[in-house]
């Protein structure tokens, strides 16, 4: 059975929901009513790394070592990567055709018996593969592997009309390639994700009128896409995580670890120039954006420099943040959407201070709601790998995940404040765990169930023929399936070290 995957970065029912009422996404809505809808639970942190990695390879972030963009080991930042086997190299492995097209966290881009363009973060020129690809898809589709402008300053401008048009044109390429792709090769699984969705839903949440206008492009085009489908196609559209709209603020961490005593930073010129000033990062932010010199600063300022120059939230970035780590002197730092503990400088104390800052982060309330700003923290280990004890001084996995409620944010970048419950300009929103998990086709039932991510890439492997590799985490939702077809009716296949335990029981689940 062929299949398509679309990817939609962070869509979420909260957006959704009002456009398919009015009937404005009449392609979206078709595939839901005649088909199995519901949410798709996404990874804790609900964040863009690793959630795509954990869709396309089924297995939990604690396993791939890939929780961030960067992973964080001895106290430096590094790009995070894993050799996980994806959902298309299972399917050439068993003999058939795949590509997929601008998928977040596949650069570099893969070989495959097919093609594959990779998406968000484009680390170089690897993001295409093959390489006798490029220079068709460049003249033939205008294909770029990303917009050529730093979206979190552009999007924040005053008028953004010509940022939102370079987005369009780089979002139609992606679907120019998949119906190329259609049209012309006839390939077993195509995935194509637009990444640009989850841009969107971070700098006009509160332009509600270009965010909508921007979900019906994305579904004509879908229909666009829809309509060159042969037949006999299973199509899935999935999430990599939902979003919602911030209320509780932004909760700065590092600066709470700071001041808690866990975290030393070494004074940097950024610092020691406002603390000179008596002038905090973010009204001198807002002096150079009142005076308009902040167009300025940025084609002035060398790219390492302007790094210090905190952004409209008087932040500066979690790379910044690092090169004044001192992590001899530290116990604690957050990257990603986890907090690190130095396992050497705590030595016999680890557990004790693990256990004592989780429960310290949870107990945290939001000064603009009083809710807490975390639905919970927890021990990689016990979320991810029950029954395990992963080695502690695997650095590359934080050593407390923490999951922010739906409407709250924990963020890593540093700022002199705890707290941002005002000036949130490109904030107004947030990542939250349920996304969107669509099915329609030949063997998918009417109806509604609701996913994990790591469901998908099993439940896709299954309804192709193809067996389910052991290190898979998700299970095969046979649910989603019509009686009487053939994914329904056929045994689930394991292959690989499975015990036979192991595999009655997921066949047990499998069943359910
Ligand atoms: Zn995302």
């Amino acid at each position: 059975m062929k299949t398509l995957v679309i990817g939609l970065d962070g869509a979420t029912y909260n957006v959704l929901e009002p456009l398919l009422d009015e009937g404005r996404l009449p392609n979206l809505q078709n595939l839901i009513e005649t088909g199995t809808a519901g949410t798709l639970d996404s990874t804790v942190p609900p964040a863009t790394y690793p959630a795509w990695k954990c869709y396309s390879t089924g297995q939990h972030p604690t396993k791939l070592g890939f929780h961030s963009f960067l992973g964080f080991k001895q106290g430096n930042l590094e790009p995070a990567s894993t050799d996980a086997p994806e959902i298309w190299d299972y399917v050439c492995e068993q003999g058939g055709t795949a590509a997929s097209i601008n998928m977040p966290t596949s650069y570099p881009a893969s070989e495959l018996d097919g093609f594959m363009t990779s998406g968000y973060v484009i680390g170089g020129d690897d993001w295409i593969y093959p390489e006798e690809m490029r220079e068709f898809v460049e003249e033939e589709f205008d294909y770029r592997p990303e917009v050529s402008f730093p979206v979190h300053t552009e999007l924040l401008a005053e008028d953004t009309a010509e940022a939102r048009a370079e987005i369009r044109s780089v979002m139609q390429s992606r679907f120019e390639l998949a119906k190329f792709a259609l049209n012309e090769l006839s390939l077993d699984f195509l995935q194509l994700t637009m990444y640009y969705t989850d841009t969107y839903q971070h700098f006009f949440w509160n332009q509600p009128e270009i965010l909508n206008e921007m979900w019906e492009y994305v579904d004509e085009q879908l229909g666009d896409v829809l309509d060159r489908v042969p037949d006999g196609t299973n199509v899935f559209v999935v999430s990599d995580h939902g979003f919602e709209r911030l209320d509780t603020g932004i909760f700065y961490l590092n600066r709470w670890l700071e001041k808690e005593g866990y975290l030393t930073l070494e004074g940097n010129e950024t610092t020691g120039l406002f603390e000179r000033l008596s002038v905090d990062t973010k009204t001198l932010s807002a002096w150079l954006d009142r005076f308009g010199l902040m167009p300025l600063v940025r084609a002035l300022v060398p790219e390492s420099t302007r790094r210090k120059v905190p952004n409209p939230r008087g932040e500066v970035g979690v790379d910044q943040l690092s090169e004044r780590l001192v992590w001899e002197e530290s116990d604690a730092v957050m990257y990603g959407g986890g907090i690190f503990l130095n396992v050497d400088r705590l030595g016999p104390r680890y557990e004790e201070v693990r256990t004592e800052l989780m429960e310290r982060v949870t107990e945290i309330t939001s000064p603009e709601t009083g809710d807490p700003v975390l639905v919970d923290a927890y021990r990689p280990e016990e979320l991810y790998a029950p029954g395990e004890t992963l080695p502690r001084d695997d650095d590359e996995v934080p050593d407390v995940l923490l999951l922010p409620r739906d409407e709250g944010f924990v963020s890593p970048a540093y700022s002199p404040n705890v707290w941002n419950t005002t000036d949130l300009e490109g904030r107004w929103s947030v990542h939250a765990k349920p996304g969107i998990f669509i099915a329609n086709g030949p063997d998918i039932r009417e109806s509604s169930a609701d996913l994990d991510i790591f469901d998908v890439a099993p439940t896709v492997l299954h309804a192709m023929g193809y067996p389910i590799a052991e290190e898979m985490d998700g299970r095969v939702r046979k649910d989603i399936f019509s009686a009487e077809s053939e994914p329904a009716t056929r045994e689930v296949e394991y292959r690989g070290e499975r015990t036979r335990i192991d595999s009655a029981v997921r066949a047990l689940e499998d069943g359910l």
